[in-house]
């Protein structure tokens, strides 16, 4: 399966207000199942997509900052549309953000790397068995960098 993308690809928030362009290859893709994300989506997961800031441009609109403590995950500062309140990153480190993948025109490449929190996960959640599988958090962040890497170098 070639699930490669064409850099630079776009996307935006849901009513058009906020676009971006990502200008390269994301660090990795991931699948979170915590009840954090499960809340903050209204939804049974999140796709989180850390890339560069660096390789992020902003095209149009100001994303707003909505910073809050989240039970168990820390400090969140996530970037939102202001007008309809797609969240289209958030903020990890002043260099990296986890890009929301949804948000992304062009979905058809993207199929993650790994699962996390996959205790939290749903019961109907099927995890794929060519992903690596965490039961929480992992403990070493590069080991998806890695991964992504190594499979799209294939
Ligand atoms: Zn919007
Ligand atoms: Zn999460």
């Amino acid at each position: 399966m070639t699930t490669s993308a064409n850099f630079p690809c776009e996307g935006g928030c849901v009513c058009g207000a906020v676009g971006y362009r990502l200008l390269e290859d994301p660090l990795e893709l991931h699948v979170c199942h915590c009840t954090s994300c499960q809340a903050v989506s209204g939804s049974a997961f999140v796709m989180c997509m850390p890339v560069h800031m660096r390789g992020l441009e902003l095209l149009q609109g100001e994303p707003r900052l909505f910073s809050f403590e989240s039970p168990g995950g820390g400090a969140k500062r996530d970037r939102r549309c202001a007008n309809c309140g797609s969240c289209v990153w958030g903020e990890i480190t002043p260099e990296i953000v986890a890009l929301q993948a949804g948000t992304l025109d062009d979905k058809g490449w993207l199929k993650p790397i790994a699962h996390i929190f996959v205790s939290r996960a749903q019961p109907w959640v099927e995890i794929p068995e060519d992903v690596l599988v965490y039961q929480t958090q992992p403990k070493d962040n590069l080991e998806l960098v890695r991964a992504w890497k190594g499979r799209n170098d294939k």
